[in-house]
């Protein structure tokens, strides 16, 4: 099914089988392998295509979610956002739904669908609720939601946004101590231009994780799309569908303070399914 297509709410299960197509990848002897999420998610696609009928579920949905991850995608050259993917972590479910807010093929202001993307933005923008979101540049693409009259002002600057990269940084250099016979000391959380780790974390204080590296060295796996036409989901949402459940991924292990045992044996799971099935 094409997302512009007028079925309802143009709706796609991301299942763990699409990611096991990719090949794991070898670099320095480190084998990395496809992304590989903590659970399968469901894509709807809000733009002008979006057939109303099914939505009230998913703003229903939207009300009784806690907790979101969110991930844009921004045009390199007009620098202006062209999509933002929010994930809705439902604990008690063994799947999550993402929903992709498509800002290039707008609805009109005065349509119904227009009213409808806008009910469901109120019912995940609420002041109780938190959203994950990587870093403060994608915190500033939210904006958008302002400037395409989706969202007041207000109401985005009320929300409890948290930012990942920083507590990423803290938790990573606690949890994968230095070498020993790195010059770090292996108690020291920082990142230090003398440090000789071949796992090599940023060796600089104010370096930055990008999300795709925070993903490559937290669980040896790398972002992977596949063919289109096999899973009927455009490449780019594909990508930030899957920098949302990264950042799901990030957070549980940062929240649950994963240690490096139990990431080990998160990768050995990981393997053993991409083996086995
Ligand atoms: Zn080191």
């Amino acid at each position: 099914m094409s997302l512009n297509s007028n079925q309802p709410t143009a709706t796609e299960s991301y299942k763990r089988k699409f990611m096991k197509r990719g090949k794991p990848e070898e670099q320095n002897s480190l084998v990395f392998y496809p992304f590989y999420p903590l659970k399968p998610t469901t894509i709807y696609t809000m733009n002008c295509f979006t057939n109303i009928i099914g939505i009230d579920t998913l703003i229903e949905q939207a009300e009784k979610t806690m907790t979101f991850s969110i991930y844009t995608i921004r045009n390199n050259q007009t620098k202006q956002t062209t999509s933002i993917a929010i994930e809705f972590l439902r604990i008690e479910e063994t799947s999550t739904i993402s929903v992709i807010f498509d800002l290039l093929h707008r609805p009109l202001q005065t349509s119904p669908i227009f009213f409808i993307i806008h009910c469901l933005l109120l019912h995940i923008f609420k002041p109780e609720k938190r959203c994950f979101i990587w870093n403060d540049d994608q915190q500033q693409d939210l904006y958008a939601l302002v400037s395409h009259q989706y969202l007041s002002r207000f109401i985005l600057e009320s929300m409890n946004i948290i930012q990942l990269q920083q507590p990423f940084k803290h938790w990573y250099n606690k949890t994968i101590p230095h070498n020993k016979d790195c010059f770090v000391p292996t108690t020291s959380t920082n990142d230090f231009n003398y440090c000789i780790c071949q796992y090599c974390r940023y060796k600089c204080i104010n370096d930055a994780w990008s999300l795709p590296r925070a993903l490559h060295y937290t669980f040896n796996e790398f972002i992977y799309t596949t063919d289109e036409e096999f899973v009927n989901i455009p490449l780019d949402i594909q990508y930030s569908v899957i920098c949302c459940m990264t950042l799901t991924k990030l957070f549980v292990a940062i929240q649950l303070n994963w240690t490096q045992e139990q990431l080990d044996q998160c990768k050995r799971m990981h393997e053993h399914c991409l083996r086995w099935g």
